[in-house]
């Protein structure tokens, strides 16, 4: 199947209300060209390096998604263009975020990363700080709190990922306003499940592009 094939696809299998963010961490400036030249707009990538040299090279209307963990100290690269980061997940990074941003005379949309997984290695505030974080970043006059993104554990276990997936948008009803009204979950392996669970934006990188030799 083509990039075009695998996006019709998938956007069958999404409702109207569901944003599909499609994944290009290491596909190359002629794949993306492909997703775009499909109708495909949003994209988003994990690495900062990366995400601003695709934007130096690719169309300007392009609306580019930090979803990867990100440092504090590279939020400046980013800060003059990036559209949504999803992983905001720590005081320190939302802080440096409002200063970038400020500093580029915008206010960044931003996600607030929740850990859901039963995996160490996964980033993310615990669900009972996610109020908290919310009131704090209400104070930061260069950041607007769009909503929650989480991963699941990465497994086959289907029960699982439905309780997890379940967990946070149980979170995201309680928080939901017409301003906080983005609940990104959902990747390749599970976004059919996410969107049983809530989601309205999914991030697909595979099963758009095929596999990842190196992620
Ligand atoms: C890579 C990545 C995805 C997409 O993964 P696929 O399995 O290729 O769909 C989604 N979200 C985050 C945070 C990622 O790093």
């Amino acid at each position: 199947m083509s990039i075009n094939d695998k996006l019709r696809k998938i956007q069958k299998e999404l409702k109207n209300n569901t944003v599909l963010v499609a994944v290009s961490k290491t596909r190359k400036v002629s794949e993306i060209l492909e997703a775009y030249n499909c109708g495909q707009k949003v994209f988003g990538e994990n690495r900062v390096q990366e995400l601003v040299q695709k934007n130096n090279e690719l169309p300007q209307d392009i609306e580019w998604h930090m979803i990867g963990h990100l440092q504090s100290n590279k939020v400046r690269y980013i800060a003059p263009f990036v559209d949504l980061i999803h992983s905001v997940d720590s005081l320190k990074l939302l802080s440096e975020i409002n200063k970038r941003a400020i500093q580029n005379n915008r206010i960044i949309d931003c996600l607030i990363q929740v850990h859901i997984a039963k995996e160490d290695s996964k980033f993310g505030f615990k669900i009972n700080q996610i109020t908290d974080v919310i009131y704090k970043a209400q104070q930061l006059k260069g950041i607007k709190i769009k909503g929650l993104m989480g991963m699941a554990t990465f497994t086959n276990n289907r029960e699982r990922i439905i309780n997890e997936f379940s967990q946070i948008n149980t979170i995201f009803q309680k928080i939901k306003t017409s301003q906080i009204n983005i609940l990104s979950i959902g990747m390749s392996s599970d976004y059919l499940i996410a969107v049983e669970n809530g989601s309205n934006m999914v991030r697909i990188g595979s099963a758009i592009f095929g596999s990842r030799r190196t992620s």
